[in-house]
This record gives C-alpha cells, sequence and structure tokens, in this order.
C-alpha cells in the first residue's frame, strides 16, 4: 500500500514529522515569575494550550473564573476526585488544586503541546503518569529578597499569605532535582529565551517524531 495510514509530516508545521504531545510543566515557587513566562509562552506559541487548573483558593483581583483557574468550592473539588476527575491534584497553601483530564486530552487529541503551571506534587504525579511525554522546567528566583519584593509588587496577596508563600518557598526550592531542566529568571526577557529553547528541542527530539516510520520508509523505498 503506497497511501499511509496516518500523514507523516504535522499540517501545522509541514517542516516537522508529526509527533506526540509535550506536557510542558512550569514550577517555581510562588512570585518566581513562572505566571509570566506562562503568559509569554502561550502568546508567543500557538501550537501550545494551557492547562487550567480547578482550586478551592480564593478569586485574585483580575483573575478571571474559567481563564485562570476553575474556581470550586471543596465540596466540588471532593466530588471532582471522587469521579476521578483529575490527572493529579494536590494540597498547596492549605487549598487544594488540580489538573482536570477532560481539557488535556481534547488538547493532545487536538496535535498541541500543554503547558501546565504545577507545583513539585504534581510534577511528579504527572511525570508517573505520562513520563517519557513530561518536560519539568524549575524557575528559581534570582534571591529570596527578590522573590519577596515581587509578592510584594504583584499587589495580589495579603501579608499573611505573602509570608506563608515566602516559608513555602524554600521546601519548593528543594525539590529541584525532580526536574529535567533548571532556570533562574533574573532578567526575564533571557528566562524566557531559555525556556523557549528547552520547548524547541524537546519538541524535536526523535522519541517524539511518530511520523519519522512512515518517513523512513519512504526514503529508503
Ligand atoms: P508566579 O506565577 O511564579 O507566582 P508571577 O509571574 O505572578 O509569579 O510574578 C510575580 C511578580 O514578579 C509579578 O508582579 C511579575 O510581574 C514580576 N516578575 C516576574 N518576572 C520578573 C523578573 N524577571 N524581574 C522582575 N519582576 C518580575
Ligand atoms: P497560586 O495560588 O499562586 O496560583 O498557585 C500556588 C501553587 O499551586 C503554584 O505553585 C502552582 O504552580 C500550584 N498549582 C496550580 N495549579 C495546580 C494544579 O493543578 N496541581 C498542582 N499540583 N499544583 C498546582
Amino acid at each position: 500500500m503506497d497511501a499511509d495510514p496516518e500523514p507523516i509530516r504535522d499540517a501545522a508545521d509541514p517542516h516537522h514529522f508529526r509527533r506526540r504531545g509535550v506536557l510542558f510543566v512550569l514550577s517555581s515557587p510562588s512570585g518566581a515569575g513562572k505566571s509570566t513566562i506562562a503568559r509569554k509562552l502561550l502568546a508567543d506559541e500557538p501550537e501550545l494550550g494551557m492547562s487550567v487548573s480547578a482550586t478551592t483558593r480564593p478569586m485574585r483581583p483580575g483573575e478571571i473564573d474559567g481563564r485562570d483557574y476553575h474556581f470550586v468550592d471543596l465540596e466540588e473539588f471532593r466530588r471532582m476526585v471522587a469521579d476521578d476527575e483529575f490527572l493529579e491534584w494536590a494540597h498547596v497553601f492549605g487549598q487544594r488544586y488540580g489538573t482536570p483530564r477532560a481539557q488535556i486530552e481534547t488538547m493532545l487529541a487536538a496535535g498541541k503541546d500543554v503547558l501546565f503551571d504545577i507545583d513539585w506534587q504534581g510534577a511528579q504525579q504527572l511525570f508517573q503518569i505520562a513520563g517519557g511525554d513530561v518536560v519539568r522546567v524549575f524557575i528559581f528566583p534570582p534571591s529570596m529578597e527578590e522573590l519577596h519584593r515581587r509578592l510584594t509588587s504583584r499587589g495580589t496577596d495579603a501579608a499573611e499569605v505573602i509570608d506563608a508563600r515566602m516559608a513555602r518557598a524554600a521546601n519548593e526550592v528543594s525539590h529541584w532535582d525532580g526536574y529535567d531542566y533548571v532556570l533562574v529568571n533574573d532578567d526575564v526577557d533571557a528566562c524566557f529565551a531559555g525556556v523557549k529553547t528547552i520547548l524547541a528541542a524537546e519538541r524535536l527530539k526523535r522519541s517524539r517524531q511518530t511520523g519519522l516510520i512512515g518517513f523512513i520508509r519512504k526514503l529508503t523505498r
């Protein structure tokens, strides 16, 4: 048979082979800048979709339900856990956060990569489930003083919430060895360039290229 069961090339990017989607995880202590990097990445990468988590924490000023998070109460969160609707979930800052699985399946089926802003517990669980598809990037702040300054200048959290986030930061940083890449977000453009480079290289990994066998067959026929 001459016809390939599946196209070899990626319709959205004909210079590349069809490939498995990348599950791209960004973690950092709160305030180090991962949402800033995530926003820039989404604006710059049409093939990347954002995983929108569900959380029981209150909405911050400026956040939009369904865009930043699905804000749910504890009862609804528990129902979602019981109904196995989460790919992973964890307790963070006394609240619950989880990744609804349906949106991930939809994005991957549509040929997209998926960006996750989740903590080390989420990265660990996702890696258990999806192993080789997962790329884990940890972002360090340049210093704890600068982290405090960013949390304060963001102006979205009360002083006691900022204290709690600072208290947790050292613990989060201690999980750096559960990540594939680490970056320091000192200059935001430099950090963003690093993240873009990682994504570009990971997309090109041979192990993700599902169109490769068909191409080699044709090439060597
Ligand atoms: P996170 O998502 O990790 O909690 P944010 O992206 O909300 O952090 O960033 C926290 C604050 O720090 C925001 O006000 C953001 O504009 C600012 N910020 C992010 N990156 C930098 C940087 N490289 N230099 C200075 N300020 C930054
Ligand atoms: P924030 O309250 O600042 O938005 O997020 C607090 C922390 O929860 C961040 O470290 C963020 O990455 C993490 N987080 C957000 N959503 C999820 C999720 O779905 N799962 C897990 N495990 N962590 C999450």
